[in-house]
């Protein structure tokens, strides 16, 4: 979007040897995703050739390496960045591959990025591979071997049915239930196809009417909780088709509300729990050791191999990079217990930082590729306003972040996923970084443009003044750098 709107000194840094984000790290089988494809993908650069109405990961990874080809991404691949650091006029960057400055700093390390591996006794005295879905060991062949999967989030409800059938016994390990309804998934027909290449004009239709359907999820989750009861009811009907068995059925059941926790989409977790080389285990598990798992009850589950289908740590925002401002003041330390942002996006006292996937921009519903792209609308229009107003540095105020943040956490309070289940979006004391509490569209409002008197505009000597001094008359515009 940046080199849409005519910055070409646009430097990317990704720590991985390849774009695609979480698409390139999940590359377990089933890997694919949860919202039509259509809705994930960037509005500017629709694909009508999505293979399917949920598009598996490989599809997903090439479309985005096309993408950034496309817009001649200057990506340095391969390359950390473990500091930045604010000198009152630019951002000096701590990278793997040495050091890199930039006007401007726009962070977009996702929120799902750093896998989540749990403390549990003996996980490292296991004797065969043992892995983490995000780090997916391909040179493992599974077939025949006896395979232990730790967790029943939404990267399990999709590993586990690609890998039964080849399995000699899969043993599932479950905390807690989560809901699931149908995805209802199919494969387009090639006249589908190119009925979409044809008129994108259906394409467009098609995205809209998933954006209504998924905002009402989005309401029901947050506000409007009479929504909710028709999806607790699809949801019992889906276990109930696909389970006899009233121990299994009682196991699979959550007790919380639904959506409490995310609400998962699936066609074939419940059948494959059924099948005969697959137990679900809801007992704890109290060690793992070197032939398998042993649980609270005294059972002991032979494993050949280990999935660790357990999650992301989802606060940490940036981190471990450490971003410091002018004082010497990390952004850590700034947000103490909960990372909080304007929007998401802005933090007062940390000029020119933009933060994508921030703080409070995750949903129930919803696409993400959606939302990062309001947000970079927002990155955009702040960036207009510096030309505009011909200055070269950017904050929130710190009073219209902390209205914005009053009224965000007065609606988180009435949201379902704090009605009392665990879920990853709030933490052990009960504050929520992650979760954005209105419709999408209210989102969508909100960033499109600067609410006068929300941020304040200097130059580089200047701080605080409403308007700046030219303080480098010979520097062209375009010629500013984003990282
Ligand atoms: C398996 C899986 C399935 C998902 N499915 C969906 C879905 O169906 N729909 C949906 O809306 N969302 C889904 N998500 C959420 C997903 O996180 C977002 O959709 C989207 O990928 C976020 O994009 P991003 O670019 O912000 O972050 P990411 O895709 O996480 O990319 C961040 C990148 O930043 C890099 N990075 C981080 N820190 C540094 C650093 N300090 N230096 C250098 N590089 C760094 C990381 O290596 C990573 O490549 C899914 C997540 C996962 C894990």
């Amino acid at each position: 979007m940046l080199r849409r709107a005519g910055y070409d000194d646009v430097t990317v840094f990704e720590r991985h040897e390849r774009v695609g984000g979480v698409w390139h790290a999940n590359t377990y089988p089933g890997a694919a995703c949860d919202v039509p494809s259509h809705l994930y993908e960037f509005s500017f650069a629709p694909n009508p050739r999505w293979s399917r109405r949920y598009a598996p990961q490989a599809e997903i990874q090439a479309y985005l390496e096309d993408v950034a080809r496309r817009y001649r991404a200057d990506v340095r691949t391969g390359t950390d960045v473990t500091a930045a650091r604010w000198d009152g006029a630019r951002w000096h960057l701590q990278t793997s591959a040495g050091e890199h400055e930039a006007d401007v700093l726009i962070t977009a390390c996702g929120q799902l990025s750093m896998p989540s591996v749990p403390a549990i006794p003996g996980l490292g005295d296991f004797a065969g591979p043992a892995f983490h879905t995000a780090r997916w060991r391909h040179d493992v062949d599974l077939t025949g071997r006896r395979v232990a999967v730790v967790g029943t989030g939404c990267s399990a409800i999709q590993v586990v049915p690609a890998i039964q059938p080849a399995v000699a016994q899969l043993d599932v390990y479950q905390r807690s239930p989560g809901w699931t309804i149908p995805k209802l998934d199919f494969a387009y027909k090639e006249r589908t196809l190119r009925l979409f290449e044809r008129f994108p004009v259906l394409q467009r239709l098609d995205r809209a009417v998933i954006d209504g359907v998924l905002e009402v999820g989005t309401a029901g989750m947050t506000k409007q909780h009479w929504l909710l009861p028709p999806f607790r009811a699809l949801a019992r009907s889906q276990i109930n088709r696909a389970i006899k068995d009233p121990e299994l059925r009682r196991k699979v059941t959550p007790r919380d509300e639904i959506a409490c926790k995310r609400l998962m989409l699936t066609d074939d977790w419940y059948p494959t729990l059924t099948k005969p080389n697959v137990e679900l285990v809801t007992d704890r598990i109290a060690e793992v050791h070197g032939g398998g798992i042993r649980t609270a009850d005294g059972t002991d589950r032979a494993a050949d191999v280990l999935v660790l289908a357990t999650g992301f740590a989802t606060h940490g925002f940036v981190a471990p990079m450490e971003i410091a401002r002018e004082d010497g003041r990390t952004l850590a330390e700034a947000w103490g217990d909960v990372p909080r942002a304007y929007l998401g996006i802005t933090v007062p006292e940390f000029p020119n930082l933009f933060l994508l996937y921030g703080p409070n921009t995750n949903g129930g519903s919803g696409s993400v590729v959606d939302t990062l792209e309001s947000a970079m609308q927002h990155v955009l229009a702040a960036l207009a306003e510096l030309e505009a107003a011909d200055a070269r540095r950017i904050e929130v105020r710190r009073d219209a972040a902390e209205a914005f943040d009053r009224s965000l956490r007065a609606a988180l309070a009435g949201t379902v996923w704090h009605s009392g289940c665990t879920n990853w979006y709030v933490d052990a004391n009960g504050n929520d970084p992650s979760q954005w509490p209105w419709l999408w569209r209210e989102y969508r409002r909100r960033t499109a443009r600067i609410e006068p008197g929300t941020y304040e505009l200097s130059s580089a000597d200047e701080q605080g003044g409403a308007h700046a001094e030219r303080d480098d008359p010979e520097r062209a515009p375009d010629a500013r750098r984003m990282t």
